[in-house]
């Protein structure tokens, strides 16, 4: 998948080989737009528009990738009974807010569960912060082992690579695009552990005990981390070509080691595909992926 300006594109393989297309336009709602201006806002705005449409896309993908061209019709009718109630962006929506809850509180229970080892406040802030760190590369690497998500992460790496070899103006060829880094500096998953460190900070700023506090602080902060982070990645990518300060931005391509990986040729085929998709329908900069 990849996001310019105005849409967002999906190639997929299908059975027979070929490849088929998915694409939104990025919805203009006036509210939103309003609230995208709104430094440490528009974070949240974005994470929630990306549930959403990532969620959208996903859905597209998996109905679509097992089925040969031509007899998708029977499966229309398989919307599942959540999916009608819901739609499937805010199943998106909620699936992340879930995951939120669970990466944040999880390490709050461990952190005070050894309280007796650490009781200083600043030793328990380290505690949580570790334990979260320590939670979210496991299970994104345990994960990452599984044949779907290892694909995924190929999809991703190739996703990456085919940036990168736009953003040195070679020609997308398989072979160009495979000699690149799978890494990209502008990366919407380096946001994930630049959440942990952004998280870290604030928690030294609102009290650690009781629990029941700790607990409802660290939910009521979510959307503040969420949004201080997005402006933390912005500003280490416009730092990027800055000599020193670049390494700021370097916590979120060790990340990038996990969640992608070396794509297969094949793979780069569909993603130079989907790229050249979006530069179809938009002849305008792509901004992210
Ligand atoms: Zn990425």
């Amino acid at each position: 998948m990849f996001g310019g300006k105005d849409h967002t594109v999906t190639a997929i393989r299908r059975l027979d080989k070929s490849i088929d297309y998915y694409h939104l336009p990025r919805e203009k709602k006036p509210l939103f737009q309003k609230l995208k201006k709104i430094p440490f806002v528009r974070g949240v705005v974005a994470i929630v528009e990306a549930a959403a449409n990532g969620s959208k896309h996903i859905n597209f993908a998996s109905d679509r990738y097992d089925v040969v061209p031509g007899q998708e019709v029977e499966k229309v009718e398989e919307v599942s009974k959540i999916q009608m109630v819901l739609g499937v962006a805010a199943i998106g929506i909620l699936s992340f807010l879930f995951g939120k809850f669970i990466f944040t509180l999880l390490p709050v229970f461990l952190a005070d569960f050894f309280d007796f080892l650490v009781p200083s406040k600043t030793g328990q802030i380290v505690l949580e912060s570790s334990f979260k760190l320590l939670l979210l590369l496991s299970y994104i690497f345990f994960v990452s082992l599984t044949p779907l998500i290892k694909r995924v992460f190929q999809y991703h790496g190739a996703e990456h690579k085919v940036i990168n070899a736009f953003e040195q103006n070679l020609p997308l060829t398989v072979q160009n695009v495979q000699i690149q880094s799978r890494l990209h500096y502008r990366c919407g998953s380096s946001f994930i552990l630049f959440t942990v460190i952004v998280g870290m900070f604030i928690y030294f700023l609102v009290p650690t005990d009781p629990l029941w506090l700790r607990v409802v602080n660290r939910i009521l902060l979510i959307p503040v981390v969420l949004g201080i982070s997005f402006e933390v990645l912005q500003t280490t990518n416009a730092l990027r070509n800055v000599p020193v300060l670049r390494y700021l931005g370097y916590p979120g391509l060790w990340l990038q080691l996990l969640t992608t990986k070396e794509p297969q040729d094949e793979q780069v085929e569909v993603a130079i595909a989907s790229f050249t998709k979006l530069r179809e329908i938009e002849k305008t900069h792509v901004v992210s992926n």
